[in-house]
């Protein structure tokens, strides 16, 4: 397999070749992208998954964010490398039993410097759906690179992406940032399951009061004009922060969290 320094051993001819991502049943595919970085992107995917898991589904994240360790880190993984078998490449399990691949296993060191091309690291993602050995799975959720750029977009090309999450800060939703998301998906006939708004209010760490910094949430009025559905917003919540910091993101429950989850999966499963 092509990578930036670790090998995956998997067999390369014959019979047990054909075995290679066989006993794979995924369900939905949902990829999580935003109009740029810095938004919350990753902490939304971690907590999407791990809100999938505790309503009861098989989850599996596909971590293709590659400018920042995300997914291993707000889950407590430290970059350890891939194994794998005639079924394909094993993922590292999370403590709530989600199944994990990240391009960041592939680097020696976390923190390598990554410098692979779009097509390249659109290559590895293609790889990491096939060639995983995810086994059953109802969601499949995919951390997008960040932006509307070429990179996000040949990712996106290279997987059967069945809804695609939007996530937004409140700031970004009175440029085109989100605009640009969604057409983006348009064209690429990817159905949009819906807007997040991140951090659209503080939760004071003294008092617990929703402050609302920045004024009144514009993120329904704004899903209304592009068209797509409001899925929900999320607080800016310190003790969130400090979860993710730790690697212990599955330890946090969020009711609004919960409730995008819902319609999630009334959505994807009809
Ligand atoms: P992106 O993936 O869009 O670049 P991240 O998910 O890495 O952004 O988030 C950037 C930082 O903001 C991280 O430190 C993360 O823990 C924090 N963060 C994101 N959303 C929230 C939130 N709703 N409450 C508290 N911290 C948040």
């Amino acid at each position: 397999m092509a990578n930036n320094g670790m090998e995956i051993k998997l067999p390369e001819s014959g019979e047990e070749q054909t075995l290679v991502g066989s006993l794979n049943d995924i369900k939905h595919v949902v990829a999580v992208m935003s109009g740029k970085g810095g938004v919350g992107k990753s902490t939304v995917t971690a907590l999407l998954a791990s809100t999938l898991v505790k309503s009861g589904f098989k989850v599996g994240i596909l971590d293709a964010d590659i400018t920042g360790p995300s997914q291993p880190r707000a889950f407590g993984i430290k970059s350890q490398g891939l194994t794998g078998s005639m079924f394909g490449i094993t993922p590292i399990l999370t403590r709530s039993g989600i199944k994990m691949i990240s391009t960041n296993f592939m680097l020696k060191e976390e923190d390598d410097p990554v410098i692979w091309r779009g097509p390249l690291l659109a290559g590895a993602v293609k790889q990491f759906w096939e060639e995983t050995d995810w086994q059953d799975l109802d969601y499949l959720v995919v951390d997008l690179p960040p932006g509307t750029g070429d990179v996000p977009l040949t990712v996106l090309q290279s997987l059967p992406v069945d809804g695609l999450v939007i996530v937004s800060s409140p700031q970004d939703l009175a440029y085109m940032v989100v605009k640009k998301a969604v057409k983006m998906a348009t064209q690429m006939k990817t159905p949009i399951l819906g807007l997040i708004e991140n951090m659209s209010e503080f939760i004071c760490t003294q008092c617990g009061e929703a402050l609302k910094i920045f004024g009144e949430s514009q993120g329904e009025s704004v899903s209304q004009k592009m068209g797509i559905d409001f899925l929900g917003s999320l607080p800016w919540d310190t003790r969130l922060n400090k979860l993710v910091d730790e690697g212990k993101v599955e330890e946090y429950y969020s009711a609004a969290m919960a409730a995008i989850v819902e319609k999630i999966t009334a959505k994807t499963e009809q």
